[in-house]
């Protein structure tokens, strides 16, 4: 093979890495933190890539090294390490380096993507994520289970004073947190538009605030988050980890307070819960009112979908269809509204009734997903007894290989067979780590190609557990 074809080869490689650091990551996080990396080439099992600032440098080692190994070894299996180097004139957003410049080894020239460039933000609004228009209060179906957030909501969108400070949601995937921030913010915006609200993820809080360090422009970036009326993060578990970081967030986070401007928070577990975040930090957050969204129960689920039905024209939807899918799909809000609108969609496309027959015909993948119900626990311990191990082992970390192998076996099934997602996998494997997990799942994937033996093991366990 002459050295150009496996330039070009390993260009396609790379995309393939990409977008497999997209899909796992999600759009947001990929934007922020990879796609700024550039690719310059693979020896002897290690590949080199650039970043354009030490500080990303660190961040994606420490945050995402893993995965990128991981994620690399699964298109290329030689790859053995990865090595980033920092290059402020590599862009992975230019075009793909050339052939020749792969062979020389060589880091390809390209312009500072635009997002690192400083001052391409104004401030005020203009620096807030977009407020979906969609989530309002009046959107907003109430129940037992949301109740209390709700109420706290509406409570500090709608007071001349701070009511509590943070106010603090918290609850799992797509029961309604964020919807409750952006209907926060366009309330207070439409009472008084001349009140600066700020709302973002607390990875683009991190990340502006790396970008603030990387040009030495902390001045401006304090000044942006001070001067704000209501300061809301999302998702506030992602801002574990880097010190200097949570650092700045709980001096920004006292500075408001202390000059009474409303903060909303939200997490997908309570303050206490949060792992890699400083204790003063957690126990601050927890100084307000902290409200959590449950589970939502089936008159919440079956008011959702009518209130969601009465926004779609054109379909009529029976009430057994209503109560069929409440009953069935209980996971999240956000799986059942997809179920409507697949439903929906499926009935104007091919102009079809919807009925009860068609709606477990459209949804019969969906369903099927909701009726398993195997648990991490039950996964552990069908495996264990499979491979004549102790279960203890599932969660211990001796890294012999007759129990790596059973412990990987069984993440892959828990990720294939619940609905949990990789870091709680990863708790529930003696509080390993989401790349640990996510390593495992591509491992098993591997194995069922090459090893016969583990195919067999994982197609019975499967089999055993589906049933
Ligand atoms: P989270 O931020 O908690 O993961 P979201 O706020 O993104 O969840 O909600 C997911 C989807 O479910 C959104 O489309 C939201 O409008 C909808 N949703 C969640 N809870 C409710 C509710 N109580 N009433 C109406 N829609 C809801
Ligand atoms: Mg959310």
């Amino acid at each position: 093979m002459n050295s150009d074809t496996r330039g070009a080869d390993l260009t396609v490689t790379w995309e393939a890495v990409r977008e497999g650091l997209r899909e796992e990551l999600g759009e947001v996080t990929y934007r922020n933190w990879l796609m700024p990396l550039g690719f310059t080439g693979v020896e002897g099992g290690r590949v080199t890539m650039t970043a354009p600032t030490r500080f990303l440098r660190d961040w994606v080692l420490q945050q995402y090294a893993d995965l990128i190994r991981a994620t690399w070894q699964h298109e290329h299996s030689s790859v053995q390490a990865i090595d980033i180097v920092v290059d402020p004139l590599a862009s992975a957003n230019a075009a793909m380096p050339s052939t020749a410049a792969l062979s020389r080894g060589a880091a390809p020239v390209a312009r500072r993507p635009l997002d690192l460039c400083p001052g391409a933000e104004v401030d005020g609004q203009g620096a807030s994520a977009p407020l979906d228009a969609r989530f309002t209060f009046e959107n907003f179906v109430v129940g037992k289970s949301n109740d209390l957030a709700y109420a706290a909501a509406r409570r500090v969108a709608e007071a001349e004073q701070v009511a509590f400070n943070p106010l603090f949601l918290y609850g799992g995937v797509g029961l309604g947190k964020t919807h409750l921030m952006h209907a926060i913010g366009r309330h207070i915006r439409a009472l008084d538009p001349s009140r600066k609200v700020l709302y973002l993820s607390a990875e683009k809080f991190m990340y502006r605030f790396v970008r603030a360090l990387r040009y030495r422009d902390t001045m401006a970036f304090k000044e942006q988050f001070r001067s704000v009326d209501v300061l809301m993060i999302d998702d506030v578990q992602f801002i574990s980890g880097k010190e200097s970081t949570q650092e700045e967030f709980f001096h920004t986070f006292n500075a408001l307070i202390d000059n009474n401007r409303q903060i909303v928070i939200s997490a997908d577990r309570s303050p206490s819960d949060l792992e890699g975040v400083e204790e003063r930090l957690r126990s601050r957050l927890g100084w307000g009112l902290v409200a959590d969204l449950h589970a939502t129960t089936y008159e919440l689920r079956l008011g959702i979908l009518q209130s969601k039905a009465t926004q779609i024209e054109g379909v009529d939807i029976p009430p057994v269809v209503f109560e069929f899918l409440a009953h069935k799909i209980s996971s999240n809000v956000r799986e059942l509204e997809g179920a409507l609108n697949r439903v929906v969609a499926h009935a104007t496309l091919v102009g079809r009734a919807v009925t009860l027959e068609m709606t477990q015909e459209v949804l019969h993948d969906l369903l099927r997903a909701n009726d398993r119900r195997v648990t991490i626990e039950e996964i552990q311990k069908r495996v264990a007894e499979h491979y004549n191990i102790k279960l203890l082992e599932m969660s211990s970390h001796r890294r012999a290989r007759v129990v790596a192998r059973p412990r990987q076996v069984a993440m892959y099934l828990s990720k294939q067979l619940t609905q949990r997602s990789l870091p709680e996998i990863g708790r529930k494997f003696g509080g390993r780590d989401h790349t640990t997990v996510m390593h495992a799942v591509r491992r098993v994937e591997q194995l069922q190609e090459t090893n016969a033996e583990i195919a067999e093991d994982v197609e019975l366990l499967l089999r055993m557990l589906e049933s």
